[in-house]
């Protein structure tokens, strides 16, 4: 049966590429399948976190789901340390994955960088952790941006693993065709990597410095002008074909900023800008990206004020979540071989 989960960390400003790469796609899978979505404050502590912060966060996080359009009654909502199964089926996943798989992480090598003797262990592990997110509720789709693709492939490498090294208690347990499902990405849009304003190379990031780097979800119309406006981009006309932006990321990242938010493709946006100086497409951009961002960073600043009814949503979610989390780990406990209450 298709199920889908995601996540999105409390660390900081929700932003455009959350948006246009995962939250947006949340509310169009809703009305296919049932869907999971989880604010994973288990990841956020990875790195360090303000413990106020991190609570304004994961009420903020909430409310864009819900502003954005996801339905927290006839879907879940929750976060993720409130159902016990993620931490300690990413025990047993610790178990079954290999240093070497860990090893070869690139979002790890990016959030460690140079010192990365200094790292937590949990940033090492979080794509185990990922992992057990999906796999707790063994879920077959996951929709995420394309900086996840590789730990959806580690996932899909554990997944297997598992379902080979317990084979036999797995089938004694009454599972013919191994016991996770393996997931598949749903990575679609035109706008699964969105970069950062300031560097064409760079994705756009909760946890960059600089605020110019991105547009929030929470940026009011002058700030998301003025950002656009302050974009980085090259001295040259924007190209008439999509061949032109050939080392020229800032052009194309803005451009697919515009057709994302749009719905137009490349091709007509180059046919009416191609030619002409960046200053009037970033004008179009800046009042494009108002006029669909506005809304929902308004109705999630009006929903945040609330925070009695956003937790109750994530204490509704959470109920709902170990319901199904619970009956997978009663399972996996009996799989590894773990002794249990009757
Ligand atoms: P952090 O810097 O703390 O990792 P983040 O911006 O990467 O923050 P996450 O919470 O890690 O946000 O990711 C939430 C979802 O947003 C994931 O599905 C991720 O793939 C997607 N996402 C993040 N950044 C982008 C981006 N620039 N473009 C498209 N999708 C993105
Ligand atoms: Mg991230």
């Amino acid at each position: 049966k298709e199920l889908v989960f995601s996540g999105v960390q409390p660390t900081g400003n929700l932003h455009l590429g959350n948006y246009l790469g995962a939250i947006k796609n949340f509310v169009a899978l809703q009305d296919r399948t049932d869907c999971i979505y989880c604010v994973v404050d288990l990841h956020a502590i990875t790195v360090a976190q303000n413990p106020a912060d991190l609570k304004r966060s994961t009420r903020e996080v909430t409310a864009a789901f819900i502003a954005a359009g996801v339905d927290p009654k006839r879907h879940i909502i929750f976060n993720q340390s409130q159902v016990s199964a993620h931490a300690e089926l990413a025990w047993v996943l610790n178990c079954v994955a290999r240093i070497g798989w860990l090893n070869r992480m690139t979002q790890f090598k990016d959030k460690a960088g140079k010192d990365r003797e200094n790292a937590s262990v949990g940033l090492y592990v979080y794509p185990v952790l990922m992992a057990a997110d999906i796999l707790a509720y063994r879920a077959t789709h996951v929709p995420v941006g394309e900086d996840q693709k590789q730990h959806l492939e580690l996932s899909r490498d554990i997944a297997q693993k598992f379902n080979k090294d317990f084979a036999e208690t797995i089938a004694a347990e009454g599972f013919n065709d191994g016991f996770f499902p393996q997931p598949e990405p749903i990575i679609s849009g035109p706008a699964t990597r969105v970069m950062s304003l300031r560097d064409g190379t760079k994705k756009m990031s909760k946890s960059d410095p600089s605020d110019l780097s991105r547009i929030n979800v929470a940026d009011d119309a002058d700030t998301i002008a003025k950002k656009i406006r302050k974009a980085k981009t090259d001295p040259e006309p924007l190209p008439t074909d999509p061949k032109g932006f050939e080392g020229r990321p800032e052009a194309e990242n803005l451009v697919g900023i515009y057709s994302a938010l749009s719905g137009e493709s490349v091709e007509k946006i180059l046919a009416e800008y191609g030619g002409s100086q960046f200053s009037a497409f970033k004008n179009a951009l800046a009042d494009l990206a108002v006029a669909k961002l506005g809304p929902i960073g308004d109705e999630m600043k009006r929903i945040s004020t609330d925070a009695a009814y956003i937790d109750a949503v994530l204490a509704d979610g959470a109920d709902r979540a170990d319901v199904i989390a619970s009956e997978t780990l009663r399972h996996v406990r009996n799989i590894v071989g773990f002794v249990t209450k009757a």
